[in-house]
């Protein structure tokens, strides 16, 4: 018992924190050595990402093409 191991249940509930890099170092080792050799836990990481990724990219898309209109919108009224 010198070693300890996630399984599979501790990976995928840990996963967002993980994405985000909020979990202590030695998690985070076992984290990204479970995900290198467990074809599960590393699609169902890809999907998370994958889907934080394009919230985040829409998420910004909104923010900087309303932006951009009121940046026009000021530029028009000179
Ligand atoms: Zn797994």
């Amino acid at each position: 018992m010198s070693e300890r191991h996630l399984d599979c249940e501790q990976v995928i509930r840990h996963l967002l924190e993980y994405l985000d890099r909020e979990l202590d170092d030695r998690t985070m080792a076992e984290m990204s050595r479970h995900l290198e050799q467990c074809r599960g836990c590393f699609g169902r990481a890809e999907l998370e990402r994958k889907l934080k990724e394009s919230l985040q990219a829409a998420g910004s898309k909104r923010a900087s093409s309303r932006l951009r209109s009121r940046i026009k919108a000021i530029l028009d009224s000179f």
